[in-house]
């Protein structure tokens, strides 16, 4: 089994699920890590000596996670990319793939608290594809081999602050403090079963509001490296939220926002899931 990597307090650690885990800095005699970002900075050996390592420490407790990859230099969002949610956006699917950032001081672990500072707090579901190799004009047939591997986010949205103004300012919107929880493992694209087509979903309260699968992406992550790598160079680490599926709250009919009593949990098949709640800021 392929293990997965955490950051548990900074440090990378390897995830075995309830086998255990490994400190990388440690079991490597300092060879790796210690931090994800230096692990991601030479990925191809990491993977290679992950696969001898055995579990010395106890099972990770997923609360005490933070983001598998905390301080990325580069976000890339993705919008309007599943036919249906664009349908509900009142956009049209042609063209290219609309283009944002989640500045990176917004990313939270797998279980976070969000703060409410908009009455028009909305959820989306996204699969997450982290950057493993420096590249720049990838074709699509290579690109895979530059993802190091996959999670689940969330793209928390402020629908009130992402719309305003004469131009939309997608970026701001969907950049306040933990409006980025992603995680819980990020787990290596060799290891995930299906890659193109992952069963996708989240549920406020229990009740689903998405529920979709990743090959309905209109941009996949073959295409969206291709794109963005013909214009920016892509670095180790960098993340691609890849867009949501149909079901997100400012378009059911009453629109539903996120509040105090709720809990959000997203979900991908063989990622894991995301439980994110929510509080009011202290005045
Ligand atoms: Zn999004």
């Amino acid at each position: 089994m392929t293990p997965s990597l955490a950051n548990l307090d900074g440090r990378a650690v390897l995830n075995f699920g309830a086998s255990g885990s490994a400190d990388v800095a440690r079991a490597s005699a300092g060879r790796f890590g210690p931090s994800c970002a230096a692990v991601l900075d030479d990925w191809a050996a990491f993977l290679a000596w992950s696969a001898s390592v055995d579990p010395d420490g106890a099972p990770l407790e997923v609360a005490r996670l933070g983001p598998p990859v905390p301080s990325p230099r580069q976000v890339f969002g993705i919008g309007l990319n599943y036919r249906e949610h664009a349908e509900e956006a009142g956009y049209d699917t042609s063209g290219l793939p609309q283009v944002f950032t989640k500045f990176p001081s917004c990313l939270a672990g797998p279980v976070a608290t969000v703060p409410i500072v908009s009455p028009r707090l909305d959820w989306e579901v996204e699969l997450v594809a982290v950057i493993g190799e420096r590249c720049q004009r990838v074709s699509e047939s290579a690109a895979w081999d530059k993802v190091a591997g996959l999670m689940v986010g969330q793209d928390i949205s402020a629908r009130d602050v992402q719309l305003e103004g004469r131009s939309p300012q997608w970026s701001l919107g969907k950049s306040f403090t933990n409006f980025g929880p992603t995680g819980p493992f990020l787990v290596p694209t060799e290891s995930v079963a299906n890659r193109d087509d992952l069963h996708i979903s989240c549920r406020v309260n229990g009740e689903v509001m998405q529920d979709s699968r990743t090959s309905l992406l209109i941009w996949n992550v073959a295409e969206l490296v291709a794109r963005l790598s013909s214009v920016v160079t892509l670095l180790p680490g960098d993340l691609i939220f890849t867009g949501t599926p149909a079901g997100v709250g400012n378009r059911r009919e009453p629109p539903r926002y996120l509040g105090v009593d709720d809990v959000l949990v997203s979900e991908i098949e063989g990622l894991g899931e995301l439980t994110t709640t929510f509080a009011t800021e202290p005045s």
